[in-house]
């Protein structure tokens, strides 16, 4: 039986103030040992996941944009499955909907609902980095946006209502994850992490699907594989909006929690 691990990063492998992933370095290691592929699936985009990818030299596929795309390395699996386009680097299975598009609509709704919406593309480099806490290079990576607009919302609850109801008349989703709101197309974690796990089954046979997340646009992730884990949040509580019993509840913020569910469970 094989292992597949799918991961969000922000708050959960990584830490959300200082986006170190220092305290789950021992069940990376681990993984690595045995051989365990570990696939990021989160809301960070293409350009920001493969600083990761280069850093811990998993060479695994990944799920970008809240599972706007999958990037598959070429070579990687040596079963079939369809993709959408093929770059030097991956074959891409799109699930997301363009930027552009995105964008156009979050604009129309604010500019006519009169909200204050302030999304990544209207932001500078500096201002993302100056909100978000990353340096200025990977603010930059984090502008490369291509399936998923991050926006805040500065309202209230009636707001964000209007919001919600105005995105879903339009045909589009919405997600929320530890910082931003995300408008979004018709993909979700899920969708994507249940695509990469059936190519996964062709070529491994048995197989076991584990998932660790931080917030509710993990939810989707957590319900579709084996062993679902819900890490706490840097408040040390866990994500209220999930009350799912049979997702498992880890007593460790982010990163450490992180490594005490993956620890455990390799055992
Ligand atoms: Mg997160």
């Amino acid at each position: 039986m094989q292992y597949i691990v799918f991961t969000d990063l922000d708050g959960t492998l990584v830490d959300h103030d200082t986006y170190s992933y220092e305290a789950a370095m021992p069940a990376i290691d681990m993984l690595k040992e045995k051989g365990i592929p570990l696939v990021f699936c989160t809301s960070k985009t293409r350009a920001e996941i493969e600083v990761y990818v280069d850093e811990l030299n998993t060479g695994h596929p990944f799920i970008s944009e809240n599972g706007g795309a999958i990037f598959i390395p070429h070579d990687y699996f040596d079963v079939d499955y369809v993709s959408s386009r093929s770059t030097e680097k991956y074959d891409i299975i799109e699930l997301g909907t363009d930027y552009s598009l995105l964008r156009n609509v979050l604009l129309n709704i604010a500019a006519s609902e009169d909200l204050s919406v302030t999304g990544f593309g209207d932001m500078t480099d500096v201002e993302v980095s100056k909100d978000t806490g990353l340096d200025l290079d990977s603010a930059c990576l984090a502008k490369q946006r291509e399936y998923d607009e991050a926006f805040k919302l500065d309202g209230d609850e009636k707001d964000a209502e209007t919001l919600i109801s105005k995105i879903q008349a339009n045909g589009l989703n919405y997600t929320r994850g530890g910082r931003y709101w995300h408008i979004i197309g018709e993909n979700d974690k899920g969708k994507a992490v249940n695509i990469l796990t059936q190519i996964y089954r062709k070529q491994y046979g048995d197989i076991k699907t584990v998932g660790l997340g931080d917030s509710l646009n993990d939810y989707p992730m957590l319900k579709v594989v084996d062993i679902p884990y819900l890490v706490q949040k840097h408040n040390g509580k866990h994500d209220p909006k999930i009350m799912d019993a049979k997702v498992n509840k880890v007593e460790g913020i982010g990163p450490v929690g992180w490594n005490m569910a993956i620890s455990e469970l390799l055992m």
